[in-house]
């Protein structure tokens, strides 16, 4: 069935499915997406006997969750992927002027999406139908779940919906590409992700009394605050936590050091008057924490603050004149142990499917194996595809590793479920 699963990840590709919500998208050019790209899965899916519904909890924005019903006395397994993509960026950083091309060159299947995820789509369901085809009758219930929302962490239209729509199983695989650190890893725990922003205040004047801010004998603060320094400041204060982090945050599954603190966005000046000849009233600063999936969100709320509380202290400015801190998103983290069956059984179709020894690792990024985990449903990941491609130009998914990933994934479903031969 190679050429059918390669065909189906090129056939999703070609048709966008841009996350409608995506920070900069414009929303009206792009619904409608996902749910096209779902009614093309739910006939492929009836097709081999799954009863299907649609779940639609935004308009246009249609979840597809299909059941394929066991004989009974099986466990229930759902194989569970996102839909939707991030935006394409500048078209002209890709080959072929086609984000969407869908092509395959050199046994590498080109477009958005591709890695992240509808190549681990087409692998789930394609390695059902082959189940179907070669005439095996499942005991448990498999449930096939292609979800909205994903990439905007909008999982109450998305993965949520579904399940508190009924659908729930014994355990769940979420096809999502794992590498890095390793390409179809067996992957049991994701970390948190956390996003907030720090306003930092300023006191503005003009640059010729710079001098007065800082040299010896000058008015220091009641005469102008420079914002954006006490930014860069908080920055390499953060920095410094974030290599304690490195030191004392380990996890079995993660290479030491990948907890981290990241200043992404940093915007800084005189309001309204964009010229170095003023100084600065404001600094904002937008963060991105990867967290210890065994932390909390609180605790690390609590960490981050304190550490800033430290800092501030030794600030004349910043005691009397903290940063404001807006906590926009926590992504929680998600952990099932290495010895929980459903790791058991993929590792070890891995292993019968690819000839090798599986690997088992953290996720780098998060996904919605967490929020499958946080109602309930122990969620591994394992699927096709690389992280350092996906949200990138020329993304792209191999096509022998998408065969590879359905063969393991079919095997994982006999093994779970429990079989008959018709
Ligand atoms: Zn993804």
């Amino acid at each position: 069935m190679k050429n059918e699963i390669v065909d189906l990840t090129s056939k999703l590709v070609k048709s966008q499915s841009v996350n409608p919500l995506y920070p900069g998208v414009e929303t009206e050019k792009v619904l409608g997406g996902e749910k096209q790209n779902n009614l093309v899965l739910k006939d492929v899916i009836e097709d081999f006997g799954c009863k299907t519904a649609l779940v639609e909890k935004a308009k246009e924005r249609a979840n597809l969750a299909g059941v394929l019903k066991g004989t009974g006395g099986g466990r229930s397994l759902i194989l569970n992927g996102h839909i939707d993509t991030v935006p394409f960026g500048d078209i002209n950083g890709w080959k072929w002027d086609d984000p969407i091309s869908g092509k395959v060159v050199d046994g590498k299947l080109y477009g958005r999406g591709s890695t992240d995820m509808k190549g681990g789509i087409a692998a789930m369901v394609k390695a059902v139908q082959a189940i179907d085809a070669a005439g095996y009758r499942l005991k448990g219930d498999v449930i096939i779940e292609s979800v909205v929302g994903e990439e905007s962490m909008s999982h109450e239209l998305g993965v949520d919906a579904v399940t508190e729509a009924g659908y729930r199983a014994d355990a769940a695989v979420v096809t999502e590409p794992t590498a890095p650190p390793v390409r179809l890893a067996v992957v049991p725990v994701t970390p948190g992700a956390i996003w907030f922003k720090l306003h930092i205040e300023g006191k503005p004047v003009h640059v010729g009394v710079r001098d007065e801010l800082f040299r010896a004998g000058g008015g220091g603060d009641a005469i102008g605050v420079n914002a954006l320094e006490k930014g860069v400041k908080v920055i390499e204060a953060l920095q410094d936590l974030e290599q304690q982090w490195g030191l004392s945050k380990k996890h079995p599954l993660f290479k030491p050091g990948h907890f981290v603190i990241h200043p992404g966005i940093i915007k800084a000046g005189p309001t309204g008057v964009l010229v170095p000849f003023i100084i600065s009233d404001y600094c904002d600063i937008d963060y991105c924490i990867f967290y210890h999936p065994r932390q909390s969100y609180e605790s690390v709320k609590r960490e981050v603050v304190t550490y800033l509380n430290s800092v501030c202290s030794r600030d004349t400015w910043l005691r009397s004149h903290p940063p404001k801190i807006e906590w926009m998103l926590n992504w929680p983290s998600a952990e099932i142990p290495t010895r929980h069956p459903i790791v058991r059984t993929i590792s070890a179709a891995h292993r019968q499917a690819t000839g090798k020894r599986p690997t088992i690792k953290g996720f780098a990024a998060v996904c919605d194996a967490a929020f499958l985990d946080a109602k309930g449903i122990p969620s591994v990941v394992y699927g096709p595809g690389d992280l350092l491609v996906a949200h990138a130009f020329n993304e792209y998914v191999e096509t022998s590793e998408l065969v590879d990933a359905a063969k393991s994934i079919a095997l994982t479903v006999l093994d779970w479920c429990g079989y008959e031969k018709a």
